[in-house]
Formats: structure tokens, sequence, C-alpha cells
């Protein structure tokens, strides 16, 4: 067998390479503290109270509406470490760079990650640059790493969320939902990735969809201080459909949610119906979903509406012991299973 597009894709061909081979290989029972494992797939790992993860970014082309592979890059990891509760400290970041590489976009690219990170209040402090013969890479690879730490906010948020049901563990892990939990989205879906596929194949949608590209730790903190939620990821490749499916299978609960309570903005809708593509599938960059006790709902999403990045934030559904899987109730009253997408039908976006 070879590796195809479709193994990294983020939807199940990847998870299949993923847990059949890539664990396979990696798995080992360390001696340290592991209390999120490489086996726990979730959005970052925690050793000894540290938070960490890494992420490769691949995006084609490197410059696209809305942002470039630099606010990608800083984003993507300051996110994964946010969405586990993890106040986010600090990034490394590796390129490699094709030979013959303008100097000139290289310094728009170090000119947004450096934006980004003051945006994001997280500072890069380690790195490493690699070059490589122009016919052995498309443009340049940027790889960030980061740490992040437990924070008083996320003790804050487990304790309310106690006040309400049992609650094990200490991070927001995708296996925390429950039945009744109220499943919450930032604000609309799939405008990263028609952007970019709008933007590469020319089809004229990026005039009015850009990428949502940007770091969410401070809207994430201040849902936190709000208090009630249980889990939260985002939805990056494999889209809201992957993230609602990650949270049903590692949970063991049914999710029910609403089509016409999902934000998607019409030019987004319109691109998906002349591609044939699912928005629900599509790669996000600036979004998350939170499973949230219900007491908690109107208030998290009250919090997360009076943020910048949250305005659009919706309830979009709820854990239910009723459902297998993902069902969507769709506008027309009927009932469609929300699958974990195949492959991506946009690749290349992060
Ligand atoms: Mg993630």
């Amino acid at each position: 067998m070879k590796i195809t597009m479709a193994h990294g894709a983020g939807g199940e061909a990847m998870q299949r390479l993923i847990k059949n081979v890539i664990l396979k290989h990696l798995s080992f029972n360390p001696k340290i503290s592991v209390e999120v494992a490489l086996e726990d797939l979730d959005d970052s790992a925690v050793v000894e109270d540290i938070v960490f993860t890494t992420d490769a970014h691949t995006v084609k082309p490197l410059f696209f509406p809305g942002g470039d592979i630099g606010v990608l890059s800083v984003s993507g990891t300051v996110n994964d470490l946010a969405v586990m509760g993890a106040e986010p400290l600090a990034l490394s970041s590796s390129f490699v760079i094709a030979e013959g590489f303008p100097l000139e976009d290289f310094e728009k690219i170090l000119e947004s990650m450096r934006q980004t990170c003051e945006r994001a209040g997280v500072p890069i402090v380690t790195g490493d640059t690699k070059v490589v013969e122009r016919n052995a890479l498309d443009g340049m690879i940027v790889t960030t790493a980061g740490v992040g730490r437990r924070s008083e906010s996320l003790d804050r948020n487990i304790a309310v969320v106690r006040k309400h049901r049992e609650f094990e563990g200490r991070w927001l892990k995708d296996s925390n939902v429950q039945d009744g939990d109220v499943i919450i989205v930032s604000g609309s879906v799939g405008d990263h990735g028609v952007a970019i596929l709008s933007f590469r194949e020319g089809y004229g949608f990026e005039s009015e969809v850009c990428s949502d590209v940007k770091p969410l730790n401070k809207m994430i903190e201040r849902a936190l201080q709000e208090g009630g939620i249980v889990a939260m990821k985002d939805p990056t490749r494999g889209g809201l459909a992957n993230a609602l499916n990650e949270f049903a299978a590692k949970s063991g609960v049914g999710i029910e949610i609403f089509e016409d309570r999902i934000p998607i903005k019409e030019a987004v809708r319109a691109a998906c119906e002349m591609l044939g593509i699912d928005a629900l599938e599509i790669g996000n960059e600036g979004k998350i979903v939170l499973a949230v006790v219900r007491e908690c709902a109107d208030a998290i999403l009250q919090a997360l509406r009076e943020t910048e990045e949250g305005r659009d934030a919706e309830i979009i559904g709820y854990a239910s012991k009723g459902v297998r899987g993902v069902v969507m109730r769709t506008s027309v009253g009927g009932r469609k299973i929300v699958e974990p997408p195949l492959g991506d039908p946009v690749p290349r976006i992060c």
C-alpha cells in the first residue's frame, strides 16, 4: 500500500493510518505521568502538567484571502493548546524552504507570524531552518509546536461544571461529553476551506469569503471564565462533521444537531452547492466547537458573542443517548446521519 492524499485529509482514511500504523509503532508506556496521551488523539497532549502540541503546515497557496501560512502556523498551534483549556505559553517554528524561494515572501510570512503572536500574546522562542532542493518541495512547510499550562480559568470552569454534574479528569478532552450537554459552534463554518479552494481554482467566491484563520485563545479564555465547558475542539481538517464525530465516538454518546441552526455564510453555501461539497466537512481555522453543561449554555453563548471572534456563535444541538453517532435534523424535517468525511473535499488547506 502507498500513502495517498486521503491519508492526510483528516477523515477516516487518516484515522486508520494513525491508529493502525503510527500508533502501532510509537505507543509505549513511559515512566512519566501522561494525562492526555498520544492514543487519546486529542488536540494536545498533557505530560507532567505541561500541555504540548505540534502541527506541520502545508497550505497551497502560501498567501490566500484572509491570511497566509504565517498566520496559520501560529494560530493552529495556539488554538490546539487553548481548546484543551490550557493557557498557551510559547511556540517553536521550523521552516523547510525550497531553494529559490523569494526572501521577500519569507519576510512577509515572518511578519505575519509576529503579528499573530502579538495578537495571541504568545511568543515564538525557538526554531529551526532547513533548505531543500527546489524539486523536493513546493515553496515552504512551516512546523510549529507549542506548550501551555493550567490556568485559574480552567480550574474555575471545571468547578462550575461540577456544580451541575460529575466531571472526571482535569482537562477538556474530547471524551468528556455526556447525554444532555449542549453543542455550540463559535461562528460560521466552511469559510477557510472555501476561500482557499476558490482562490486556488479561480471560482470567484473568494471576493466574498475570506479565511477565518486567527488565534482564539482570548475568546476561549473569556468562555472559560464564564464556566461550564466540558470539551472543546477546533474543527480544522474534516470540518464540523469530523469534530462532532470525534466527540461522539470518544465520549460514547450520540449527538443531534439542527441544520437550520448551523451558521454558514451565503457565499459558502453557494460555493458548496456549485462544487458538490459539504460545508460541514470543510476545514475551519478560526472556529471552535464546544460541549457545555446544559445549565451554562446560554451564559457561555453570551460570553462568546461578546468577543469579536465569537460574535456569530450559535447553539447547534445537544448530546443524546437517544441517537447513535451524529444525526442532523434537516431544514425540511428529515433526519440525516453526519458521517466523518472519508477524505477531504479541499486538500492542502492547512
Ligand atoms: Mg485541533
